[in-house]
């Protein structure tokens, strides 16, 4: 099967004044077009892999008889196809908000407000390209870290829940070199928690 850059829900300038419509535009419409290409051009060369479900093949890729080359491939594609399709979603204005999670993050967290704290220190402290986390564990328990490249909580078993973005490309034409900046907009286009 052949990946296909996934529709956003809504338009670019959507998440104005916080994320702006050109990072947005090329963040994907070039960014996330190029994971997917990627992708799919390292999966031709293992057709059964190709039909398994994304998810198994990036818990499972560190296990896989192939080439490093192709394993970091996977991981670097395939990841950058998944977290960037997950974070158009939990960025989707149209959410509404996930009572069940928030009632999560208060019994993990103690409340939303330290969740956010400890999420946004995270997201702050990463060292070059990476994506922030929140991820569940096989017993339920949220845990928030930080990953770097496109890795992804899959490796560790874990199973996404939000996620941001601090590759430089995901905010340097608005923010430049303020990260923490952008990290604190970013909240408000969160409607989920
Ligand atoms: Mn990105």
């Amino acid at each position: 099967m052949k990946y296909e850059l996934p529709k956003l829900n809504y338009k670019y300038d959507a998440l104005e004044p916080y994320i702006d419509k050109e990072t947005m535009e090329i963040h994907h419409s070039k960014h996330h077009q190029a994971y997917t290409d990627n992708f799919n051009k390292v999966l031709e060369a293992y057709p059964t892999l190709a039909e398994q479900p994304i998810e198994q093949i990036l818990t499972g890729v560190n296990d896989f008889d192939i080439d490093k080359k192709d394993k970091n491939a996977l991981l670097n594609h395939g990841g950058g196809y998944y977290n960037h399709k997950l974070f158009w979603e939990i960025m989707d204005p149209t959410n509404n908000k996930d009572e069940a999670l928030i009632a999560d993050i208060k019994k993990d967290f103690g409340s939303v407000d330290t969740f956010k704290e400890q999420f946004t220190a995270t997201a702050k402290t990463l060292f070059g390209s990476g994506w922030a986390w929140l991820a569940r564990d096989n017993n339920g328990k949220l845990h928030i870290y930080g990953m770097q490249n496109q890795d992804n909580p899959l490796q560790r078993g874990h199973t996404p829940i939000l996620l941001l973005d601090v590759w430089e490309h995901a905010y340097y034409l608005k923010y430049q070199n303020k990260r923490p900046e952008y990290i604190e907009n970013w909240w408000n286009t969160i409607k989920l928690i």
